[in-house]
Parts: C-alpha cells; structure tokens; sequence
C-alpha cells in the first residue's frame, strides 16, 4: 500500500533515462537528467533573444523587420531534453511541484531591475479547463524571489485563441493580434513590466503583451521564459 502510495508520488523510472526518480523536487525527471539542464549560451539576438547561427549578426531579420515594443526578450535554454519534458509535465499533466525548480531557472538568470511580474494570461475558459496558469506559477514564484509584486490583474485575455502549436510565424501574428487589453492602466504606467511565458516561439505573444503594455505607458517591458521553442 505504502510502495503504491509512493510510486505515484514518485513514478518508477524518469521518462527520459529510465533511471529512479529519487528527488521529489523534480520527478519524475531524475536528478540527473534535471542537472543536465543548461541555460542556453550560444549567440542571440540581442533583442528578442532568438538564438543565431551567426555570431556576426547582433539583431534578427525578424527585430529588424518588425521592432518589438519589449526593450528585450530572454530565455533561459532550449525547448528540449529535460527542460522541454518538465515544461509539458507541468503544463499538460498538471504536474504543478515543477514549478519550483522551473522559476528557480529564471530566478537565477541575469534579470534586469522591475517594479513587477506579471505572467502572460490564459482567456478565463482555458484557465477554468486546465485548471491553472502554468505562466502564473512560474510568476507567483519568481515574485516572491525578487521580493516584487506579482501582476495578475491588469493584462486579460480579452477572447480565445487557437493553440499556436502547429502555425506558422504568420498564422500566429494574426492569432493572437488584439487577444489582450489593459484593466488597470494607473497600475501599468510608467512602470518597469517582466513578462513572464513558459516558452517563447516566435514571440508572437510576448510582442503582442508588450504592445498593449506600452500602450497603456509601461516604463519597459521585459519578457522572461523558460525555453527558446522552435516551429514544428
Ligand atoms: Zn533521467
Ligand atoms: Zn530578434
């Protein structure tokens, strides 16, 4: 009874080596696996943060195309391995204790100084079927790291929106334009906004954030996530 007790606490073997799960904190991804998780270090574009394959070029084609309103995006690594199957755990199977170590990544990046955090949001319905806000955990956390206030109330999603998984750069653009609007702009203006997603794709959504929050006098938008994903 106790063994069946922990081994859904603690399922058998992590799915990425099959090794023990023997650390509570992450499992059931195992403490080698979690340790392997590296923040990303290669060439970025010192905008959005997008990875290069140039070392040369210091702006994206996409920043220079189309100037973001965020003074900068960053991610923490690459959406894959360990930290792309914690990220999914978390926010596909509910598997909320991720959170912790997952903030804990962002908290120990280089982040900039600002007066808040404050997580993208889901449209009320997705929120009452998923139950949570995975980006509101990671926030809640974060906030209570950097002993600043955590931002839950003047960004909303003002509709739904379809999944971006599976669109084009494009097709995400079109998306999710106009889905968010300001509910407290005296709280919005001229302060300093960290953003904070799971993962960053195109930066449809954090561009669109960021808009709507300079809009409404934002200081400076930062975005902050966890993992660079790239279109499938
Ligand atoms: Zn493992
Ligand atoms: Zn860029």
């Amino acid at each position: 009874m106790f063994n069946k007790f922990l081994n859904i606490l603690f399922p058998a073997s992590c799915p990425l080596c099959q090794k023990p799960s023997t650390k509570h904190k992450t499992a059931p991804i195992c403490p080698d696996c979690w340790d392997a998780v590296r923040p990303y270090s290669g060439a970025i574009c010192k905008r959005c943060g997008a990875p290069l394959v140039s070392e040369a070029s210091l702006t994206c084609g996409e920043c220079l195309k189309d100037e973001p309103a965020f003074t900068y995006a960053r991610c923490f690594g690459l959406h894959d391995g360990a930290l792309k199957k914690a990220i999914n755990l978390f926010k596909f199977h509910g598997i909320k204790r991720l959170s912790k170590p997952l903030s804990e990544k962002i908290f120990h990046m280089e982040l900039p100084q600002a007066d808040m955090v404050l997580p993208v949001p889901l449209y009320k319905k997705r929120l009452r079927e998923r139950g949570f806000n995975q980006s509101a955990l990671l926030g809640k956390n974060l906030a209570k790291r950097l002993e600043i206030p955590l931002n839950l109330s003047s960004l909303v999603r003002n509709r739904d929106t379809r999944p971006q998984v599976g669109l084009s750069a494009k097709e995400r653009k079109k998306n999710i334009r106009n889905a968010f609007e300001i509910k407290e702009q005296d709280v919005i203006k001229g302060r300093r906004v960290l953003l904070i997603d799971d993962v960053f794709t195109t930066g449809a959504t954090a561009r669109e954030c960021s808009k709507v929050l300079k809009k409404a006098g934002a200081q400076e938008v930062f975005v902050v996530t966890l993992s660079h994903g790239v279109l499938d």
